[in-house]
């Protein structure tokens, strides 16, 4: 049935007979700084590497600081902790996420709450988000409370998925009526904008994640981007042990994490975003080959929203219906081709049924009909 698909995406990807969902691309100074660490023995966490992404991260997102962590999840779970999320909090995000989003937020014995998605966006519905907390949340000395649980709201994290940036503006000021700090979760978002300015530098934090799908990567690795130097400076301090700076004693003031990036990785992760423009540009140009491909067929090509510009980390389609989408997949991937729905909702995991929802009706719909789509920067 999808033989023209399969033939078109073969087509797209000349060179191998099994093609992946998204593989990383080295063709600039990768090995040539990686094998610097390996000369200098500075492979772990000492090494000018990580000061370099960092800084090369400020100077791209426009952010005026960055931390840079072993992860994405780790650079989530310390930025909510940055945010102030305490045990039995509650934290709004959507349902519609990479678990990492949901993970990081019960590390902190807090409690998602899941709302709704804009179907033109993939990301938290503004109008969700402010329908919520009208009906849920009051605030009590400055600080927003669910009137019903008796919790703190005390941070909301929006996704901007596969790339495309939600409405981060409108979320960012329908939470600073409610005090509620927003940490960007960014992770498939570098590079991406909304209203000219990069994703992740909307919210109070933004985070992004290096790991081998991702636009660029370091092996492994995060990052938690903000203006406010305070944050930054208990963000390094509390990634790296919270060791407090002396020759050599150690000396800890508190219960920190080991969540640093190794030198290595940074390394491989400069080399990585010295090419990121020359990757976005490749990305863009696919996306519009399939966009002109899916034109007048079942499927339809998702496209960056009004105001967006994405960098197509993922492409995806819509099948019309949950039948036609599983036949897709089985087809696409028994011809050797990766493809894969999206993740199952976060509220129908077993660790998460248990908490609170709104309708998520959008969620549902996209959750029955996409599929992502073979994305790799092509050489
Ligand atoms: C990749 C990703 C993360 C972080 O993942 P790590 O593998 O820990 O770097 C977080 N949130 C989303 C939405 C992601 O896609």
């Amino acid at each position: 049935m999808f033989n023209r698909e399969i033939h078109f995406i073969r087509s797209l990807f000349s060179n191998s007979s099994m093609i992946p969902l998204h593989e990383p691309c080295f063709a600039g100074n990768e090995k040539k700084y990686v094998t610097q660490t390996i000369d200098s023995t500075f492979v772990s966490s000492v090494g000018e590497f990580v000061n370099r992404f960092e800084r090369m991260i400020c100077e791209y997102t426009g952010s005026r600081f960055a931390v840079a962590t072993v992860n994405g999840t780790s650079a989530l779970h310390i930025a909510l902790i940055l945010a102030g999320v305490q045990p039995d909090d509650e934290v709004i995000t959507q349902p519609l996420t990479f678990v990492a989003t949901a993970n990081a937020i019960t590390y902190c014995r807090a409690e998602p709450v899941f709302l709704d998605i804009d179907l033109d966006t993939l990301g938290l519905s503004p109008k969700s988000l402010d329908l919520f907390l009208k009906k849920n949340a009051a605030l009590k000395e400055g600080i927003a409370v669910n009137i019903h649980t008796g919790k703190r709201i005390s941070a909301c994290v929006p996704m901007h998925t596969f790339s495309h940036a939600c409405q981060i503006d409108r979320i960012v000021a329908i939470c600073n009526e409610y005090n509620i700090p927003v940490i960007e979760d960014a992770a498939e978002s570098l590079g991406s904008t909304y209203l000219g300015k990069k994703t992740g530098t909307f919210g109070l934090m933004g985070v992004y994640s290096f790991n081998g799908n991702k636009i660029i990567t370091s092996g492994g690795g995060g990052m938690i981007v903000t203006d406010d130097e305070s944050l930054a400076k208990r963000g390094k301090h509390l990634t790296t042990t919270a060791r407090v700076n002396k020759s050599y004693e150690f000396e800890h003031d508190m219960v920190g994490y080991n969540y640093r990036m190794p030198n290595i990785n940074a390394a491989l992760a400069c080399a990585q975003l010295e090419n990121i423009d020359l990757f976005i540009q490749n990305k863009r140009e696919l996306a519009s080959r399939y966009k002109n491909f899916f034109h007048n067929t079942e499927m339809t090509f998702f496209c960056e929203p009004d105001g967006a510009t994405s960098t197509y980390w993922l492409n995806a389609v819509l099948a019309t219906d949950l039948t036609l989408r599983d036949l897709f997949l089985k087809e696409t991937n028994h011809a050797g081709i990766m493809t894969r729905p999206a993740w199952k909702l976060m509220n129908t995991l077993d660790m998460f049924r248990h908490c609170q929802k709104d309708s998520l009706e959008n969620a549902d719909f996209i959750e029955k009909r996409l599929i992502n789509l073979p994305s790799s920067v092509r050489l």
